[in-house]
């Protein structure tokens, strides 16, 4: 127990992104590009659950720009793996959702490095010098009166990721709340 608090005292001060400090308090609103930082917006619609997930690339990577040295690119390859496995986001159980799809997106990676298809060249970034990584996920559950929660194990992948703003539009309205490396369950 001890350890884990001094663990967590001693994470590294959040990076604030120099492109968005000129903005003031806009850099700590949701979707703003801060580094250890990300949200997910989760969609609870009838037996299909859906997530967006919208994170600087250097949670996921440690860097933001076209991977360059054979370990920047193994770093990539390791990182779709994670994203791609399913149980990475884990609906309730008992709901029985199956994973559909996972679409990835960056502006400093080329679709195909992400495992999609589509152009030889990434999108154009919205802040020189910075990159997301934006991921779509969707579920179709077998017994959907049963999903009531999503574990979000990027934090365990991901260790550079500290903080997760989460969005629910579920069957009881809208909620928000912020989940972290020992709170990694959104519930609704
Ligand atoms: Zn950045």
């Amino acid at each position: 127990m001890q350890a884990k608090l001094r663990a967590a005292v001693l994470r590294p001060l959040t990076i604030v992104c120099l492109g968005l400090v000129g903005l003031g308090v806009q850099a700590h609103e949701p979707g703003a590009h801060v580094h250890g930082q990300a949200v997910l917006r989760v969609v609870v619609d009838g037996n299909t659950l859906s997530a967006e997930l919208e994170s600087p690339l250097d949670n996921i990577l440690g860097y933001e720009h076209a991977p360059g040295t054979a370990q920047e690119q193994q770093a990539v390859k390791l990182a779709v793996i994670a994203l791609r496995k399913p149980g990475i986001l884990l609906p309730t159980p008992a709901a029985q959702c199956t994973l559909q799809k996972v679409s990835l997106a960056s502006a400093a990676l080329t679709p195909a490095m992400l495992g999609e298809a589509g152009p030889a060249t990434p999108p154009a970034a919205d802040e020189p010098g910075h990159a997301d990584l934006d991921g779509e996920f969707s579920w179709q559950c077998a017994q959907p009166e049963f999903l009531h929660s999503l574990r979000v194990d990027l934090f365990l992948a991901f260790p550079r990721l500290h903080r997760m703003q989460v969005e629910v539009a579920g069957p009881k309205g809208q909620s928000a709340t912020t989940l972290t490396e020992s709170h990694r369950t959104v519930q609704w």
